[in-house]
């Protein structure tokens, strides 16, 4: 009998069951995958997830791994660009982007260092039911044994198709369709030191320095694209890279692919219902949005943090378990909807207005404000503060 159980251990999974094993719960992580283990992503931890990496003292293990220091963004828009570092709360004035087998090997070993029991290629298959209360899972371990598990709490972290969310029926309750699809790859002899984002009507594209001195470089268009792009990928991918910037482009003809191309259609936009009897769900599990905005990871982080809390509430019997978790839903989702608006917004790759222009023409020599607006990306500034009328007006008076 564990207190939790947590199916899926990467971002969401490890770090909620890390955080529930140093407050001393019996903490069951299982995943189908064995670690180190790759995953579509790329890679940014923005300030958010950064905060969360330092607290939780693994910052310094991911820096050690090869993966660089990334002090400065560029964001360009055709010919106006901006350079800057986005604004957080906590002063963190670094993004690392290491690759998923690098970060996510992290994170199950700090969940298996903290005290949890980590399961690796154990794969779940359905819910032990009370009732209507969920107290465990089925599944079946790496050596093919099938095998029951029980526990106080079961929590969901099993990524956006979720099997453990169709087996407890978490509906949608929140849904958009599908607005982009992407193709990214690495790349040798980029000379990439920073941060590099080209927005485009339609399409942008992101530059991202990464372990080994490669860089990861994606493109994404809209969704209705994604056809025309699979027929030619490298071909689709070099001519928007050399649109969206002719000198990226001219640096793309000097590097070299080091790996296949990686991309997808399937970016959904959703929240799901999170929590019930004896059970949750936490990550892209419970919410994902298009990763446009680059926010799943830093997302999970703080979730799980919340999750975890609340966990912690409802097992130590300071509040009943159903409320905790009807809280952690309803906070979760409050700060949550302004950053899954956004990243929809985005993901539709308007053409900027006259008046965007002029904004973005104003930013250039405002370094304190391209920061806040950089902060929009990054989910440390909300859009409804930033585009009010007076702030605006402010900026563009300066
Ligand atoms: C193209 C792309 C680019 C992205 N770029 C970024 C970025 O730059 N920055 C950022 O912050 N976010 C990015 N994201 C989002 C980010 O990768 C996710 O939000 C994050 O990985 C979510 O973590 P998770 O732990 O919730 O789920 P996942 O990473 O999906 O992990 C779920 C785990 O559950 C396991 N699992 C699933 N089913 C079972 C089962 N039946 N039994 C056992 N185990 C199971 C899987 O093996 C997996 O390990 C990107 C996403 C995509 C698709």
């Amino acid at each position: 009998m564990h207190d939790v159980i947590v199916i899926g251990a990467r971002c969401a999974g490890s770090a909620t069951a890390m955080l529930l094993a140093r407050k001393g719960y019996r903490v069951c992580a299982i995943d189908k995958a064995t670690f180190p283990s790759d995953t579509m992503s790329t890679l940014l931890v923005f300030p958010v997830g950064m905060d969360c990496l330092e607290r939780w003292g693994l910052a310094d293990r991911v820096r050690a791994s090869s993966c660089p220091s990334l002090r400065s963004w560029t964001m360009a828009f055709g010919d106006l660009a901006l350079s800057g570092f986005p604004w957080s709360p906590h002063g963190i004035q670094e993004t690392l982007a290491p690759r998923r087998t690098v970060l996510d090997k992290i994170l199950v070993d700090a969940a298996a260092s903290a005290g949890a029991e980590v399961r690796e290629g154990f794969v779940f298959e359905g819910v032990l039911r009370d009732g209507d209360a969920v107290v465990g899972i089925r599944g079946r371990s790496q050596s093919g044994g099938a095998c029951e598990e029980r526990a106080r709490v079961v929590i969901g972290a099993d990524g956006m198709r979720s099997g453990f969310a169709a087996a407890v029926g978490a509906e949608k309750v929140v849904e958009r369709p599908a607005l982009t699809c992407c193709y990214y790859s690495f790349f040798s002899g980029l000379r990439a030191t920073r941060v590099e984002m080209h927005v485009g009507v339609g399409r942008s594209g992101v530059v991202v320095p990464t372990n080994d001195g490669n860089a990861l470089v994606s493109v994404q268009w809209s969704h209705g694209q994604f056809h025309e792009v699979r027929s030619d990928i490298e071909e689709h991918h070099r001519k928007a890279l050399a649109e969206l910037s002719p000198e990226l482009g001219e640096r793309m003809r000097a590097a070299r692919r080091e790996e296949r191309f990686v991309g997808t259609a399937d970016l959904q936009n959703f929240f799901r219902r999170s929590q019930g009897p004896g059970w949750a769900l936490v990550g892209d599990a419970a919410y994902h949005k298009d990763p446009i905005t680059a926010q799943g990871i830093s997302d999970s982080f703080r979730y799980a943090e919340l999750l975890a809390d609340a966990v912690d509430e409802g097992l130590s019997r300071r509040r009943p378990l159903s409320e905790a978790l009807g809280d952690y839903e309803r906070r979760r989702t409050e700060s949550a909807m302004p950053l899954f608006e956004w990243a929809c917004r985005t993901a539709e790759f308007r053409a900027p207005s006259g008046k965007t222009r002029d904004l973005i023409g104003a930013l250039q020599s405002n370094a304190e404000d391209t920061s806040r607006m950089m902060g929009l990306t990054a989910g440390t500034v909300l859009a409804r503060d930033f585009f009010q009328a007076d702030n605006i007006a402010r900026i563009l008076a300066s």
